[in-house]
């Protein structure tokens, strides 16, 4: 993505009017119809636009381009879920899984290279935090995802009517919320009916707890809200989420009831990792369930996800199983992630972005545009 022309990928519809309109002296319908071309179609070159003048295509490939991130590899697990690693420089990549299922198929998207947050359980943390995607590497994800995913059933392009992404989820690796000026013109591509057209509902911004932003996205794009709680006292959250130490889990909740009154009426979803010994004895669970009770809240509990080098186990399955029925018999909502892609690396907390990781070394695989790497296990 180097190079003096302006990248129209994630550029929301407003922003590429004003383009169009500024350096071409175009209508907006242009810019309308360019969206089209882009998301519905998945068009990355000007000279596919069937129904733009010539002059105007040779003008806008003088200004403009459609750049999208590079593939370095893809992996598919026995389940179905693919995850792709894209490149972003020498050594660091991010990765972006797919995770189909009867009625949906979710595309779980990174924001950042690494990140910050350093919560201690997230395989992310451990790359520390190298920088911000921009909207166009955050839209590139699922304009790349597209694209593979049409290519595999039908060896074509994307077809207009045909949706395998039906839900993105702001899941993969680094804090949506850090990341602001860049998530919020992606998402409003992901909702734009000429862009992925998809409903508030569909689209989930998965937070460690940024407490000023959430107040600004209730007023901004109020989508899908997810919450990594995964304690339930401020003295063990200390521990494992260490953005808690400034924003305390009562000032979490308020800004998260206070979210709900905005989006009328649905509720969040608490992510709660189940960590062997560590937060998952019955009375975190009674704690937890007084956090929540009459709250518009649901738990959502994911069994920890190992990776190389974590001090953590997975609890057992009946203490998951306990501690759901705690919460449930409290009039607490709440189910168990089922784990999906942890045999290729792809589970919640397990992407770890190494563009130069063991297998490519030893391969000397190449990084190429066509990515051809073949499924294979880590
Ligand atoms: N930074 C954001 C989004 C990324 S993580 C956030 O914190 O919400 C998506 C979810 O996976 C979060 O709830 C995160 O806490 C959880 N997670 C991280 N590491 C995990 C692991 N090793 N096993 C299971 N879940 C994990």
């Amino acid at each position: 993505m180097s190079s003096d022309r302006v990248n129209l990928l994630g550029l929301p519809r407003t922003q590429l009017e004003t383009f169009v309109a500024a350096r071409l002296g175009a209508k907006p319908f242009r810019a309308r119809q360019l969206m089209k071309w882009i998301y519905r179609r998945g068009a990355a070159d000007f000279s596919v636009m069937s129904d733009l003048k010539q002059e105007f295509r040779e003008q806008l490939g003088e200004i403009a381009e459609i750049a999208v991130p590079q593939i370095v590899t893809e992996q598919a697990s026995r389940d179905g879920t693919r995850k792709w690693m894209l490149r972003m420089d020498e050594v660091q990549g991010i990765e972006t899984v797919y995770i189909p299922e009867p009625d949906r198929g979710t595309l779980c998207i990174s924001s950042q290279v690494g990140c910050a947050m350093d919560c201690t359980f997230c395989a992310t943390a451990q790359q520390g935090f190298n920088r911000n995607l921009s909207a166009a590497e955050i839209v590139g994800q699922v304009w790349l995802a597209q694209r593979e995913l049409a290519a595999s059933r039908s060896g074509g392009q994307p077809e207009e009517g045909r949706r395998a992404i039906t839900n993105i989820v702001f899941m993969g690796m680094g804090e949506p919320l850090a990341n602001y000026r860049n998530v919020l013109p992606a998402m409003h591509i992901f909702l734009d009916d000429l862009g992925y057209d998809l409903s508030r509902r569909r689209v989930t911004l998965s937070t460690s707890g940024l407490v000023p932003q959430i107040y600004k996205l209730a007023e901004e794009c109020n989508v899908a809200l997810a919450v990594s709680l995964h304690a339930p006292n401020d003295e063990l959250r200390n521990e494992l989420v260490p953005i808690n130490r400034k924003h305390p889990i009562a000032e979490l909740l308020a800004a998260c009831w206070h979210y709900i009154d905005q989006q009328n009426g649905r509720s969040i979803t608490f992510e709660y990792v189940m960590l062997d010994g560590v937060n998952d004895k019955p009375d975190h669970a009674r704690q937890l369930a007084r956090l929540m009770q009459g709250r518009p809240a649901k738990l959502n509990l994911i069994p920890f996800n190992v990776f190389p080098g974590t001090r953590y186990r997975r609890s057992a399955d009946a203490a998951i199983l306990k501690f759901r029925n705690i919460l449930n018999d409290h009039g607490v909502i709440a189910t168990i992630r089922r784990t999906r892609g942890d045999d290729i690396e792809a589970a919640c907390g397990q992407l770890a972005g190494r563009v130069t990781d063991r297998t490519l070394v030893r391969l000397g695989t190449r990084v190429s545009n066509t990515p051809r790497t073949p499924a294979e296990v880590r």
